[in-house]
């Protein structure tokens, strides 16, 4: 909680705070108009409340859309295997339109890759037959899911522009990785507005 303070007052939106989810790997999508207790939910869309995804592999995703002079339209998603093949991007994306967002932009923060998500055969065919892009290979040549491949396919199908793509986890040292390190702490996905 504490570091949480720590958060708000770093980004500057203090006496605001950001608004975390219980998240459950599931697709269900909050729509927020003012801050509440964390909904169990995947994704939150708001008008104005600054929100948080906390990831340790899966994909952070932040989403912003316009909406002329009702301002922008935000939106966070904690994207990992469950979600991705569940529909919680797209599911998010319909929200952020129902509340008149238009020209969403995407950002994925660090996620594992492609080359170090290494699954079960079987679980790769799953995922796959939802999220073709997403079928991968570990560099060490055992089945492997990309999840921020089979993201942004999604996202482009909906006619999200994706802006940004984070770094592996795995890979990256000074990032949290559960794969890498098991009883990892987590990073927080952030979107705000200035009010
Ligand atoms: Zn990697």
């Amino acid at each position: 909680m504490r570091r949480r303070e720590e958060l708000d007052k770093a980004a500057g939106i203090a006496p605001r705070r950001f608004q975390y989810m219980n998240q459950v790997h599931g697709n269900d999508v909050a729509v927020l108009e003012s801050a509440t207790a964390a909904p169990t939910a995947d994704a939150m869309v708001s008008r104005r409340l600054p929100m948080a995804v906390m990831v340790a592999d899966c994909i952070p995703l932040v989403l912003v859309g316009d909406s002329g002079g009702a301002g922008p339209v935000l939106g966070v998603v904690h994207a990992g295997r469950p979600g991705l093949a569940s529909g919680v991007i797209p599911a998010a994306v319909d929200q952020l339109r129902a509340a008149g967002a238009r020209n969403i932009r995407a950002w994925l923060g660090p996620s594992i890759c492609g080359r170090c998500y290494e699954v079960p055969a079987e679980l790769r065919e799953e995922v796959a037959a939802v999220a073709p892009s997403a079928w991968s290979a570990t560099t060490w040549g055992t089945p492997a899911l990309d999840l921020p491949a089979g993201a942004v396919s999604q996202l482009e199908s909906e006619g999200v522009l994706v802006e940004h793509r984070g770094p592996c986890t795995l890979e990256t040292e000074t990032l949290y990785s559960y794969r890498r390190d098991r009883n990892s702490g987590r990073f927080a996905g952030l979107v705000w507005t200035h009010e």
